[in-house]
């Protein structure tokens, strides 16, 4: 067996070497992690431009949105005023025509003269049914022309 030569370190593995291979590695290091906090800085810029972009687009949306809404309700206000001034002109026209299509919530409809039927205050003379003040006369028993024969008590079960 031969005897190991002092230069026959075939893997270089001397102290100049390994220190020369640590200060690499070290400078590797240091390199990939200015690398990675120069990408992490560029990353966090770009997130914050995206952020700000985003975040203008989304004001400029939401300006747009509110000019349309706006818009949209002073339409409708202008539509809904014309249709209740519709309204309100059937309405005192007494004309009840489709009026129902153009319900107005402001509107009193139930005090309208046409509407209110009053109370079942008026007693018909011959049967006493009482009646509502438009109903006609004979409508309960023609002016006492019907007479129908009075209830009896039932019988107990
Ligand atoms: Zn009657």
């Amino acid at each position: 067996m031969p005897t190991k030569r002092k230069g026959a370190n075939l893997s270089r593995d001397t102290n100049k070497s390994r220190s020369i291979r640590n200060r690499r590695a070290q400078r590797t290091e240091k390199i990939v992690q200015e690398k990675e906090t120069g990408a992490r800085v560029r990353m966090a810029q770009l997130r914050q431009e995206q952020l700000d972009d985003t975040r203008a687009e989304r004001n400029e949306v939401m300006r747009l949105e509110q000019r349309q809404s706006h818009r949209f309700t002073v339409n409708r206000r202008r539509a809904n005023d014309q249709q209740r001034h519709q309204a309100h002109r059937a309405f005192v026209a007494t004309s009840f025509l489709r009026l129902a299509f153009q319900y107005e919530p402001d509107i009193e409809y139930y005090a309208h003269s046409k509407v209110v039927i009053g109370a079942m205050d008026k007693e018909c003379p011959y049967c006493h049914a009482l009646k509502l003040k438009n109903e006609p006369a004979g409508m309960c028993c023609a002016s006492g022309k019907v007479q129908l024969p009075e209830i009896e008590t039932p019988p107990e079960p």
